[in-house]
């Protein structure tokens, strides 16, 4: 029994799907044309696919779990359980408007044309803050359709802005901030639940480490305290004699968030050496 796990064919999830599962000891191919592969070293079979189609075959059950975009899952309103976030695949659906158009707020868009491939996400924007406007919906090249006459507006996709920056659009609504995530189908069985649960265990091996560095620092004894009080460690730090008499050996983890005040503060109190090193797992 394999567990069935659908990603992007081809486009702007792929790539970091692939390099998740991989990096989880899980050797996949991005198999060109292929619809499927199997995993070599785990029970997982992988489908390449549409994005747009990934919820609807998690909630039929044709795959167990898949990989997808919180824009499009919820777009798609298919019943399907998110499993958790993935961190990458990071862009919001926003609201763009001619730049030299001036904007106060949302009232802008009323009696107005949008142009968007999100009819249901931008319907309900506009409900919520009572806009009547036309919704015009079409797949791709939304961000060209106030040029070319089609829209008022848009409603599209952005992580960095330059598509609408070229496009003379500029961003005034955030509508939802979406990243990929885990989905899964609602009633998995047993032995399915099983699979994904060891699955998860590496994803989340995988993340935390890269949350994490490794930190060895060299310290005067009594120099120790002071430090071990600005190390949080995974249990406590270890801790090993250097051969200069009155000196130890540090070693500790560090969340990458807090990372650059504590080496601050470390120096500070009287550290030296400082090596940093990336973890490739972690499992606490
Ligand atoms: P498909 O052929 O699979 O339907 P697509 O053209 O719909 O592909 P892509 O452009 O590859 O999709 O984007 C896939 C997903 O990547 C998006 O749904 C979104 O979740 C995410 N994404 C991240 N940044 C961006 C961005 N700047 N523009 C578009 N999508 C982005
Ligand atoms: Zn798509």
């Amino acid at each position: 029994m394999k567990l069935k796990l659908a990603i992007q064919k081809s486009g702007r999830l792929s790539e970091d799907s692939i390099k998740l599962l991989n990096d989880c000891g899980i050797a996949v191919k991005n198999g060109g044309n292929l619809l499927k592969t199997s995993a070599e070293n785990f029970p997982l079979e992988v489908f390449f696919l549409r994005d747009d189609d990934i919820p609807q075959y998690v909630q039929d059950g044709v795959a167990d779990i898949g990989i997808v975009g919180e824009n499009v899952l919820y777009e798609k309103c298919k019943d399907v359980a998110i499993v958790r976030p993935l961190g990458f695949g990071k862009c919001r659906l926003s609201v763009a408007i001619p730049r030299n158009e001036s904007y106060n707020d949302v009232k802008f868009l009323q009696g107005k044309k949008l142009a968007t491939s999100y009819p249901f996400l931008t319907a309900q924007f506009l409900r919520k803050h009572r806009i009547e406007a036309e919704i015009h919906e079409i797949s791709g090249s939304v961000e060209i359709a106030p040029g070319i006459g089609l829209a008022d507006a848009v409603c599209d996709l952005v992580s960095s802005g330059s598509t609408l920056f070229m496009n003379g659009l500029k961003e005034v609504e955030v509508i939802l901030e979406s990243q990929a995530v885990l989905i899964s189908q609602e009633r998995l069985d047993e032995d399915k639940v099983a699979l994904l649960n060891r699955l998860l265990f590496r994803i989340n091996a995988v993340k935390t480490a890269k949350k994490n560095k490794y930190v060895l620092l060299n310290a005067p004894n009594d120099a120790l305290e002071t430090i071990f009080s600005l190390l949080p460690g995974m249990k406590s730090p270890t801790v090993l004699p250097l051969a200069e008499t009155g000196w130890s050996s540090v070693h500790s983890v560090l969340p990458e968030e807090e990372f650059w005040e504590k080496i601050e503060a470390l120096k500070h109190a009287g550290a030296q050496g400082i090596l940093v090193v990336p973890i490739e797992k972690m499992i606490l």
